[in-house]
């Protein structure tokens, strides 16, 4: 604690996100240290009150009570950031709010670890702008006891959901919002280049998109139900056997109007399998068995 009662940080990393972060850190009093590769992108900060190291190993001395947070642009950056200064992270304790898997989080939590460091991984919902909002939320999991001692600095950033012990749930969950996230997006991307390629506005037609994406809205919770129930069976006659035979209509239309329809008809495959291994009479959602491996 500083001699305000607020946890000190240091954040290596001064990208979009970093300084967003820092920001946040310094709007709620916490004495905040910085590095990053490119030193001038620190100035903003400093402006506003942080200490500027213009090393790494620097950042780490400045204060060795402080949490160390790095935003770097992904693992690799991380690592090369950390690696030469490995020794001295021993008994700190270290949060990375990089972007990466499960599998990454779960190597660099070993790895400091063996240096007799804890780690937390978090992942960011959030663009740099929503940093300090209640629109923002970040997922954490592993050490419980940094995310203990580093919650109120944390809570800066936006809502927090602490998943666990095991560091691969943070990015798991991240990833796995980002899947619906790029689902929902592709299915937006062309039904707009559709309705384009006849010459209608996208502001035209967006009022119906919404409605119609809000109106199946239900399938999210209804196939949740289904999954863990174990039971595809349909209960809203739209059976898989039904959509599998209209389906390639979607590729055809968007053929016949000049588009392509590669981002939807990865699909069609998965559609036609569960009617031919005999789930025709199930609804959609069954073709989640086909991706287990
Ligand atoms: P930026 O591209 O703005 O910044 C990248 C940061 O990483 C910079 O500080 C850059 O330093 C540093 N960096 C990159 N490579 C290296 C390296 N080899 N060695 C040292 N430093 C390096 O990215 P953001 O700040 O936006 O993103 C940071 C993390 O946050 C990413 O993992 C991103 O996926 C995640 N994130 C970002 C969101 C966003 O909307 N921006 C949303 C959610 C997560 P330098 O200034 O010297 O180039």
């Amino acid at each position: 604690m500083s001699e305000h009662g607020k946890t000190p940080v240091t954040v290596l990393g001064l990208g979009a996100m970093g300084t967003a972060l820092v920001e946040a850190l310094l709007t709620a009093g916490h004495p905040v240290t910085v590095w990053n590769r490119t030193a001038s992108r620190t100035e903003a900060v400093a402006a506003k009150g942080a200490s500027v190291a213009s090393t790494v190993s620097e950042a780490l001395a400045a204060d060795t009570n402080a949490i160390v947070l790095a935003c770097l642009l992904d693992y690799d950056s991380v690592h090369e950031v950390l690696d030469p200064v490995a020794a001295e992270l021993a008994g700190r304790q270290l949060i990375n709010l990089t972007n990466g898997t499960p599998g990454q989080a779960r190597e660099m939590s070993a790895w400091a670890e063996e240096l007799g460091a804890a780690y937390l991984d978090g992942g960011i919902m959030a663009v740099p702008p929503m940093i300090g909002t209640p629109a923002a939320f970040i997922f954490y999991s592993g050490s419980g006891t940094v995310f203990g001692r580093a919650r109120t600095a944390l809570e800066t950033f936006g809502g927090v959901n602490y998943l666990g012990a095991d560091p691969g749930l943070a990015p798991l969950h991240d990833i796995a919002l980002l899947s619906g996230m790029y689902g929902y997006f592709v299915g937006v991307i062309q039904a707009y280049a559709l309705v384009g390629s006849a010459g209608i506005k996208a502001r035209e037609f967006a009022p119906l998109l919404r409605g119609w994406l809000d109106a199946m809205g239900g399938f999210l919770e209804r196939s949740a139900e289904q999954i863990d129930d174990g039971d595809y069976v349909t209960d809203v006659v739209s059976n898989i056997e039904m959509q599998a035979a209209a389906f390639p209509n979607l590729a055809k239309a968007a053929a016949d109007q000049g588009i392509s329809a590669e981002l939807l008809t990865p699909l069609q495959p998965l559609m036609d399998k569960r009617v031919a291994d005999g789930h025709g009479a199930e609804d959609l959602i069954g073709v989640i068995e086909l991706l287990k491996k």
